[in-house]
């Protein structure tokens, strides 16, 4: 199964809730949401609702933790980054939602194996503490653009080989900008889920959106038409595996490209049929 969905409450739709952003989604025939709280945390009771609202609108609900965590960093930054997964990720569990997606930090004046091993170290303790409460969902470790912050594929599947609970994020704009605009061919797609495929999953977070980007990766987000990765392979490559999925559309022109990643979906089934 494809789900296909906005990060964030939908930009057209006129009511600034997460509530009527499950909603809005619904009419615009899509099914998945991402709920972002990049600008503040929501009640309990609000999630409570947002769990009844996207049950009834058949919507799967993610979640994405505020952007700037630093689980490298010094105990400050570390303390603050682990409570804002913390929270995120109960209200994730209150709401239902399948996924906490969250960033994780970035090198400073780390080795690369340094930052690997505090970052493993902070997840783990905070994973732990999660499941002794009764929070199961899993932590999603997103895949980064910049290449001076944590979070190559290699990185985020060795994140997830040592702990257990925790799955990747697949940013896919994130992958091709640190690669140099690596996703050229329906190969280069399939080696991003042959990567993975040690761990085992049975469904994948994916973010899309177009990018631009210079050799230091990633630079802005921009719609998927004004990017230059071919999407439709990328969709021939999960529907020829039947890979269980849910796209997040993270594009500026967000549920545009939202509803536009869905035709090229229905492009793709009709010319592999
Ligand atoms: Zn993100």
């Amino acid at each position: 199964m494809i789900r296909i969905g906005p990060a964030g409450i939908p930009l057209s739709c006129k009511d600034r809730t997460n509530r009527d952003g499950v909603i809005y989604t619904r009419n615009l025939g899509l099914s998945a949401m991402e709920i972002q709280f990049a600008r503040g945390f929501i009640s309990e009771e609000e999630a409570r609702e947002i769990k009844d609202v996207a049950k009834k609108c058949d919507i799967e609900l993610h979640v994405h933790a505020p952007y700037y965590i630093n689980l490298a960093g010094d105990k400050r930054n570390v303390d603050i980054g682990m409570e804002k997964i913390r929270k995120s990720a109960h209200l994730a569990h209150i709401m239902g939602a399948k996924t906490v997606a969250t960033h994780t930090g970035f090198y400073g004046s780390l080795s690369k194996k340094e930052t690997m091993r505090r970052i493993v170290k902070n997840i783990r303790a905070l994973r732990n503490e999660l499941k002794k409460k009764g929070v199961e969902v899993p932590i999603g470790i997103e895949t980064m653009g910049k290449k001076a912050v944590f979070g190559s594929l290699d990185e985020v599947v060795e994140v997830c080989k040592r702990v257990r609970g925790v799955v990747p994020v697949l940013d896919i704009a994130h992958i091709h900008a640190r690669g140099n605009g690596c996703l050229k061919e329906k190969g280069d797609f399939q080696k991003i889920f042959d990567r993975v495929a040690d761990l085992d999953l049975d469904h994948y977070l994916v973010h899309i959106t177009g990018v631009a980007y210079n050799k230091e990766g990633e630079i802005y987000h921009v719609p998927i038409r004004k990017g230059d990765i071919p999407f439709i392979k990328f969709m021939e490559c999960i529907i020829e595996n039947g890979y269980h999925v849910t796209l997040i559309s993270e594009s500026p022109i967000v549920e545009h490209d939202a509803v536009y990643s869905q035709i090229l979906l229905d492009r793709a089934l009709e010319m592999i049929k």
